[in-house]
């Protein structure tokens, strides 16, 4: 079972003007490729190659002699995760159990959008910054380069590239911008209360 680079799930140039056509061709036709390409490389020939993604991601995590295969994989699940986070006219607010969460473990929601882009802000280099859910509560994470809450046992419900390659085209070196832009104009809130209603159970 091969990575696979799936389909945006809107049209390229959708997320306009917010996050260009250009940006979208680069991140996600060779970025992201570039990670599909580069990971099933890695895997095949290994135990990996038949495993599901999150097996691989969490499995090699633990040997750094693997840190070429989780680097590639993990960057395939955390961009397949991230084009689902956003869409065209996404941000606002959530609501219904997801925002009663957000209420009770952050305060409120301006203070979670706070908190959130201070992960992003503080997350020297590349990386991501992520809203997980850690036995039944929400907490806020960050992640340097390839790195995955899946290794700590936590469920990413939430993630926002804060790489340069994210951003550069559309914002240069703004990436406050980026994020502030990214949680008002382009989160799909939809997508991240799916994901909040699994990981409960
Ligand atoms: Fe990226």
């Amino acid at each position: 079972m091969a990575l696979e680079l799936p389909n945006l799930p809107y049209e390229i140039d959708a997320l306009e003007p917010h996050i260009s056509k250009e940006t979208l061709q680069f991140h996600h036709g060779k970025h992201h490729q570039a990670y599909v390409t580069n990971g099933n490389k890695l895997i095949a020939d290994t135990k990996y190659n038949d495993m599901a993604i999150e097996d691989i991601i969490c499995q090699s995590a633990k040997n750094a002699a693997e840190a070429g295969i989780f680097n590639n994989v993990a960057q395939v699940w955390n961009h397949s995760f991230y084009w689902n986070c956003m869409k065209p006219n996404g941000g606002g607010t959530p609501n219904g159990a997801l925002l009663d969460a957000i209420n009770k473990d952050f305060g409120d929601f301006e203070n979670f959008k706070k908190e959130f882009s201070n992960a992003g802000a503080t997350q020297f280099g590349s990386g991501w910054a992520w809203l997980v859910v850690d036995n039944g509560k929400l907490k806020i994470t960050k992640t340097p380069n390839a790195g995955n809450p899946l290794t700590e046992g936590q469920t990413p419900i939430l993630t926002m590239d804060v790489w340069e390659h994210a951003y550069y085209i559309d914002f240069r070196n703004r990436r406050p911008d980026y994020m502030s832009c990214f949680l008002d104009k382009l989160v799909n809130w939809d997508f991240v209360a799916e994901n909040y209603t699994k990981a409960i159970g």
